[in-house]
Parts: C-alpha cells; structure tokens; sequence
C-alpha cells in the first residue's frame, strides 16, 4: 500500500538538501521579505513555517510584520522599498490580506523577478506563452510529485479540478506544455464523475473537503490532492482518501503531499529570483 503513496515531506527533504549545498556554495546569499499585514493565526502558522524552511537552507530571510489598519499606499511602499533593496531577490506576501487592501494592487507591483509566488500578470504571461520565468509554486510542486511517479504525460488524459489562478489555471498550462490533454473541471461542471473517471492524472484543487470518492477514480490513476480543508479540527484533502487510495496507482496524503512541496518549490523560485536578480543588477 505505501508505495502508492506519494510522499511529498520526503521529496521536499531531498530538495530541501539539493538547495542547502547549492546555497553554501554561493558568495552571497539569496535573500527574501516574507510581508504579513494583521494577524491572522493560519498566516502566521504559514509565514513562520516559510521562515523556518528558509533559514534551515541559508537563506536571508526579513519578516515584515504590519498592523490589520495598513493602508494600501504604507504596503506599496514597503514593496518599492524590497524591489530596490538589493539584499531581497523574492517577495512573499502572505494571503490573504485584510479586507481594505486591494490584492491585485499589491501583487502587481512586485518586480517580476522577484515574485517568488509566480502570480503577477507577468509571471503568468509568461507562462501562457509557453516562455515562463518563475513558475507558481503550488502548480510546480503538483508537477514534481506528478513526475516522481514516472508517468510519461505525453497523450496522457489529465484532469484538473478547479480553475483559480494560483493553482488551476497554471498546472493547466504546465500540463499543456509537457503533451498532456487536458480538461478543466469547475464548479459548473457538469457530470463531473463521468469526467474524472476518465482521467490518467486526476489534479484536485476545488477547497471540497472529502468530495472526490473512489468511485470517481480510474483504476491506476495518478491523483493529487491539493485541498487542504479543516473539519472538526483535522486537516484533509479534496479527495476521500480512504475510498481513493484503493482505486488510484499513485496519490498523495494530506497533509504530507502538495503542502510540503509548495514550500520547497517557492526556495527553489527564489533560487532563480537571485539569478535573474544578478542578471539584472548593475
Ligand atoms: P479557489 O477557491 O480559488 O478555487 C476553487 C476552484 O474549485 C474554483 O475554480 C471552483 O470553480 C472549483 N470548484 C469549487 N467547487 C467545485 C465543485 N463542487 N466541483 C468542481 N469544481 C469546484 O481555491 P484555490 O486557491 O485554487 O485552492 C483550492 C484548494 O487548494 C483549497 O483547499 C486550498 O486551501 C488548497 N491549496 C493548497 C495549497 C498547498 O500548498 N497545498 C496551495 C494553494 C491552495
């Protein structure tokens, strides 16, 4: 049974390892600000998991902690500040942000090679044309596990549940670039089982606690889990694992699969923000 399971706290160690010796050989270390605005306790449990993993592998990490009342105008500065500080090559700012801030303001005026969560329009027009630059980390760590798999995606039938931009949308297009068909699910879909059943490669990021069953499952298949709900104070994914885990030939726990990797694939993006950094410095 456990070979099925793909473990994604393992493949993060490996990564995590790879990136720790890249970073000790470097003269000078890749930096990054992890932005928090208020005090919202999941946040806080994500950004001090982000900082511990930075520092496990050497990287420079400034937490900027600001007040729920933080004016849209106080953010964008801060963010003027780290895109010119050239100690910073990755900015991170923790989601969501109160109310009162408009997202899409501050996401867009992160410099794009320093936008270690891949999602401003660049980053993501990149992608669409088939040129990326950083990649969103969630979609990149769901590729990794997919990959450790061995499956060779060319032809294959995947099927992504859920269409948002940070997750959705970008494993479509990665998908796309490695061969793969792909259709997109949503909530408007309609006879979904019928079309997951159908599926080679089942990608789960709908925010449904529990809502894929076995009996929407090809036998053999390759599911992933990027769910993460909480229901009475356990955290579970979009797939019902116990009905799943019987039917799939691959698929991830939660937690353990798709958190773990997100993590190591933003280090990795940051990685690459410092080598287009010294690119483009002068
Ligand atoms: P979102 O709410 O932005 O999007 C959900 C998508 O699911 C929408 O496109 C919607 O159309 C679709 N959907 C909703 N109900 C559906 C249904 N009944 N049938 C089919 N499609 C349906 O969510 P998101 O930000 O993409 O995140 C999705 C899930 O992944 C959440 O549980 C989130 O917590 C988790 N997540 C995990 C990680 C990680 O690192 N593991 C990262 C990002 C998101």
């Amino acid at each position: 049974m456990t070979d099925k399971i793909i473990d994604g706290k393992l493949l993060q160690g490996k990564i995590l390892e790879g990136l720790k010796k890249k970073i000790s050989k470097l003269k000078d270390k890749p930096g990054i600000a992890l932005v928090m605005v208020g005090e919202d306790a999941a946040s806080q449990i994500y950004v001090n998991s982000k900082e511990k993993n930075c520092k496990k592998v050497g990287i420079y990490c400034e937490r900027h902690n600001l007040p729920k009342n933080t004016k849209d105008m106080e953010l964008l500065r801060l963010i003027d500040d780290l895109n010119q500080n050239q100690k910073i090559h990755g900015i991170l700012v923790q989601m969501p942000l109160p109310k009162h801030i408009e997202e899409k303001l501050i996401v867009d005026a992160i410099l794009p090679h320093k936008d270690v969560d891949g999602f401003t329009p660049v980053s993501l027009g990149n992608m669409m044309e088939g040129n990326p630059l950083i990649e969103p980390a969630t979609p990149r760590g769901i590729m990794e596990l997919i990959d450790s798999t061995k499956i060779d995606l060319k032809g294959k039938h995947v099927v992504v549940i859920g269409r948002s931009n940070i997750v959705g949308k970008p494993v479509a297009l990665m998908l796309l670039a490695r061969d793969a068909t792909v259709t997109v699910c949503h909530s408007k879909t309609k006879n979904l089982g019928e079309i997951t059943k159908t599926a080679d490669v089942l990608v789960v990021a709908c925010g449904k606690a529990n809502m894929i069953k076995g009996d929407m499952v090809k036998e053999g298949a390759v599911v992933i889990d990027v769910g993460i709900n909480r229901v009475n104070g356990k955290v579970v994914g979009d797939v019902d694992f116990d009905s799943v885990k019987d039917v799939a030939g691959f698929i991830t726990p939660v937690p353990g699969g798709v958190g773990p990797m997100t993590i190591a694939m933003m280090l990795d993006n940051l990685l690459k923000a410092k080598e287009l950094g010294d690119k483009y410095s002068v």
